[in-house]
This record gives structure tokens, C-alpha cells and sequence, in this order.
């Protein structure tokens, strides 16, 4: 099913509730033979944050036959979806589970993940998380060659690549290596074969992913979060362009055809501003210390006077609290989240009283009655969201309200899997600073300068191609976002 991104229904949708995340990975592999179904729950529950529409799980017997894989998926969140007895019959020391984010219209089951492919050699299931920016071509060629495709994301395109290779390659890796060399834009990977758990990250490292070790079982997944999770120690990351396979005979083994220079690098600086939970590390970078940093750069770049600073939940929290300590301005909570408003929230109508961002959202009037209040967010999309946060502290009697952006203005659309979208939805497109303070009703705001983002993620190369335009691979001619699902 093709969609079309920019429909009403998912422009409001995403000012409410900020940026998207698509997608959380995780695979685990028991050398002792015991049944994993319920460790990717617990692992998935861990990485909820990336993804509320819907999740799955595959498991399979390495002992048994193969290609024999027991999936449940479905739409909803970890605990909708699974219950006791699902799990107790996934039998299997093997397994991959996914949760994902996708845009309102193809939110269907049958693209949930992990996707499961039967062909000749057996078995593959494969979580991805990211998004290609050749899969329209590839699907296509695939489709003139024959194909049927189950589901409309772009993950089956990648699993059918690794099955066409599988056909002509001594190993499952090397399949995977092969398709991988075929795809262009962002992935992280895991994939389960009958007897091997297989990780691999694209080139410029866009998503995180890392390995982890509990007893006598490797794990490989989206965020160190879910290791802590589950209780397993963290081994490594899987490096940007490398391939990992993992087996009790050859433990971990390393590929690293694909690897870029370091340089070339480019990690998706959101995922340090705002995706990633902040008790997660990624490629040897807190989270929460990246957050804290970004803070502490805007109190150095952008201070003012002020009696309070207070961070947007969550993601502004930390940033707050690296302004306070920066600035010396006692740091202050000011902001009651309702932690409930799940995915099957009903939206109030415009013309109701009630609005999206005071259900999700109030404020603590005894906070910030009469103080100058310095309000730290991660980012800024279309603006009506802090144009009314804004309001609200006002009207709980702040006598000043100054905003401060834990990032840089966003000025173009993402291309590798984050849903900025197209440039005239942005509010910072053709506008200055200034026009932006403005219409967001603030006394002053500030951002990040771009030069900074580096030094959050303690000078790895990054991503800046929503910021500046300069993407580490050239977008696509056409605006080919949301022709599949991601
Ligand atoms: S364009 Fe922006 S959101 Fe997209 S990968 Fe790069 S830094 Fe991340």
C-alpha cells in the first residue's frame, strides 16, 4: 500500500507528539539451548521508546528443524500484544523481536516485524531498523524478476536480497554482506538463520546497535538499555559497516568489508538529542552525558538572566540540568507528563476545549509563579507545540519565559529514517531567529549552533543533513519518503 506522508491527520499527530523513532531491534542467541521468547519480551519492553505501533517476536529451535519458526506480531505496545501464553509457546534458543514506529495510514500487521521468509535454504527472520533510500528501485527490479512482496516496508526488500544471495553464497553472512552491499541509506540488522544470529550496520552507522553477553547467550540490539534490561553485561558496539555472526562454535566474528574510513562516518546526531533512552550508550557515548553537554554549550552560546531552568519532558530534562550547572541558575521541575497517553489516545477535535498538549502536559504553577523561566527543548518542528508550552507557563504565572534548543534549527527533511518532514512544514525554514521567537510567543529563544553537535557525541562523526542539508549520501531526486513504509 502506498501512502502519501504529509496528510493532515499525521502533520498534527507529529507536532503533538514530537519526532518519531522507527524502529527498536533485538536478537539473542542461547549456546545452552534454552528457550529466549521471554528474554526479547523483556528486551522489547526496554525498547519501547523507538516504537508504540507494533512489535513482534520469532523464535526458533537451533536443534530442531530448520526452518521451523514460531512468530507472534501484532499492532499495539509490547504488553498489548503478548500475553503469558504466547510466550510459554515460543519454543526456540533463537530469536529476534522488533518494535515499530510507523505514520498513521499503512500501520497494518502485516508489516510488523520481525519479518519471517521461508525459502529454499530454510529460514531467515529480520528486524530492521531504518530506512533505504533505493528501496523503490530495488523492489522494482525485484518485482520485474518475479517477486511477490507480503507487506509494503522496506525491510522485505532487504530480506529478499539476502535470500536471492543466500542462493549463491557459502554462508547466511555472506548473503547478508552481499544484499547489504546492495542497499543504500540506514539499517541496523539482525537476523536470525537456523543455526547463526547475524548483526550488521550500515556503512555511516545512522542507528545504533551493540552486543551484549548474559551467561552463555549473546544478545544484539538497538540500545545498551535493553542489555541492563535483561541483565547482560555489554561486550561492544557493532561498528558502523560491519557485519557480526554469532555461533557457540565460532563465538563472535567480525566482517568488516563494508566499513567506511572513520571520517565518513555518520551517526544520526538525534539519536544522543532525543531518540535513545538516556541510560543508554552508544558507540562509547552516554546518552544522558551528550544531553547534559548539549545544555551546558547553550549556556555558554546563548545565556540570559533568569531565576529557573526547566527542561520540556523527558529528552529536556537532562539538557536543563547542564544549563543549570553551566549557568549556576537553579535547575527545576515544572512540568507534570501524564506518563498513560498511549496510542489509542483520541485526538480532542480543534474545536474542543480540551487540547492534546494540556492532556499529555501541565504545568506546576507553584514552580514557576513569578519567576523568569529559561525553558530547554529538544527541538522544534512546526512550532505549535511550543508556541502553546509557551502560553501555559505564562498563564501559571512566569513572568518571563526564555526557550532554549537543544539542537540546531531544522531546515530539511531526513531521509534515513527520523520523520522530519518536507522543508516548508518547518518552522525554522525561510524564517529567522527572531521571526521563530515571535510566533512562539517567547521573551527570547536560542538553539544549539550547529558547530557544537560534535563535540555532544564526543567528536564521533555525525549526521547534520536536517540541519544543513549536507547528507553523507545523496538524498533521492524525488521525495521517495513514504512511498514504502519504514
Ligand atoms: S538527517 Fe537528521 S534526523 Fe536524519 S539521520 Fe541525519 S541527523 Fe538524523
Amino acid at each position: 500500500m502506498y501512502r502519501t506522508m504529509y496528510d493532515e491527520t499525521i502533520d498534527t499527530r507529529l507536532e503533538e507528539t514530537g519526532l518519531k523513532e522507527e524502529c527498536g531491534v533485538f536478537g539473542i542467541y542461547d549456546f545452552d539451548g534454552n528457550d529466549v521468547a521471554s528474554t526479547v519480551y523483556y528486551g522489547l519492553f526496554a525498547l519501547q521508546h523507538r516504537g508504540q505501533e507494533s512489535c513482534g517476536i520469532a523464535v526458533s529451535e537451533t536443534n530442531g528443524p530448520k526452518g521451523k519458526v514460531t512468530s507472534h506480531k501484532g499492532m499495539g505496545l509490547v504488553n498489548e500484544v503478548f500475553e503469558p501464553e504466547h510466550l510459554e509457546q515460543m519454543k526456540g534458543d533463537i530469536g529476534v523481536g522488533h518494535v515499530r514506529y510507523s505514520t498513521a495510514g499503512a500501520s497494518t500487521r502485516e508489516n510488523a516485524q520481525p519479518l519471517v521468509l521461508n525459502y529454499v535454504k530454510g529460514t531467515l527472520a529480520l528486524a530492521h531498523n531504518g530506512n533505504l533510500i533505493n528501496a523503490v528501485k530495488l523492489r522494482h527490479d525485484l518485482e520485474y524478476t518475479g517477486a511477490i512482496f507480503q507487506t509494503t516496508i522496506d525491510s522485505e526488500v532487504i530480506a529478499y536480497h539476502i535470500a536471492r544471495e543466500r542462493l549463491n553464497t557459502k554462508t547466511v553472512e555472506d548473503a547478508v554482506n552481499r544484499a547489504c552491499q546492495k542497499i543504500e541509506g540506514a539499517y541496523s540488522l539482525v537476523v536470525m538463520s537456523p543455526r547463526k544470529l547475524i548483526g550488521a550496520r550500515d556503512p555511516f552507522g545512522f542507528k545504533p546497535l551493540c552486543i551484549g553477553k548474559r551467561e552463555n547467550s549473546y544478545i544484539i540490539t538497538s540500545e545498551t538499555c535493553a542489555l541492563d534490561t535483561i541483565g547482560a553485561e555489554f561486550v561492544r558496539d557493532v561498528l558502523p559497516g560491519e557485519t557480526v555472526t554469532i555461533t557457540p562454535d565460532g563465538g563472535i566474528v567480525s566482517d568488516l568489508s563494508r566499513a567506511l574510513p572513520n571520517e565518513q562516518e555518520a551517526r544520526c546526531i538525534f539519536e544522543y538529542i532525543y531518540f535513545a533512552r538516556p541510560d543508554s550508550h552508544i558507540d562509547g557515548v552516554s546518552v544522558y552525558a551528550s544531553r547534559i553537554q548539549a545544555g551546558r554549550f547553550l549556556a555558554m552560546d546563548s545565556s540570559v538572566e533568569a531565576d529557573l531552568v526547566v527542561g520540556v519532558p523527558e529528552s529536556g530534562n537532562a539538557a536543563a540540568l547542564g544549563y543549570s550547572l553551566q549557568s549556576g541558575i537553579p535547575y527545576g521541575t515544572a512540568f507534570v507528563k501524564n506518563g498513560y497517553v498511549g496510542r489509542t489516545f483520541i485526538k480532542p477535535k480543534q474545536s474542543s476545549r480540551e487540547s492534546s498538549v494540556k492532556v499529555k502536559l501541565n504545568v506546576l504553577k507553584e514552580a514557576v509563579d513569578g519567576k523568569r523561566v529559561i525553558m530547554i527543548d529538544d527541538s522544534i518542528v512546526r512550532g505549535t507545540t511550543s508556541d502553546r508550552i509557551v502560553r501555559m507557563l505564562r498563564e501559571a504565572g512566569a513572568s518571563q519565559v526564555h526557550v532554549r534548543i537543544s539542537s540546531p534549527p531544522f531546515l530539511w527533511p531526513c531521509y534515513f529514517g527520523t520523520d522530519v518532514p518536507a522543508r516548508e512544514q518547518l518552522i525554522a525554514y525561510n524564517r529567522s531567529v527572531e521571526e521563530i521567537r515571535e510566533l512562539i510567543g517567547a521573551d527570547s529563544l536560542g538553539y544549539l549552533d550547529i558547530g557544537r553537535l560534535r563535540g555532544m557525541a564526543n567528536g564521533l562523526p555525525i549526521c547534520t543533513g536536517c540541519f544543513n542539508g549536507n547528507y553523507p549520501i545523496a538524498p533521492p531526486t524525488e521525495d521517495i519518503r513514504g512511498q514504502y513504509e519504514k
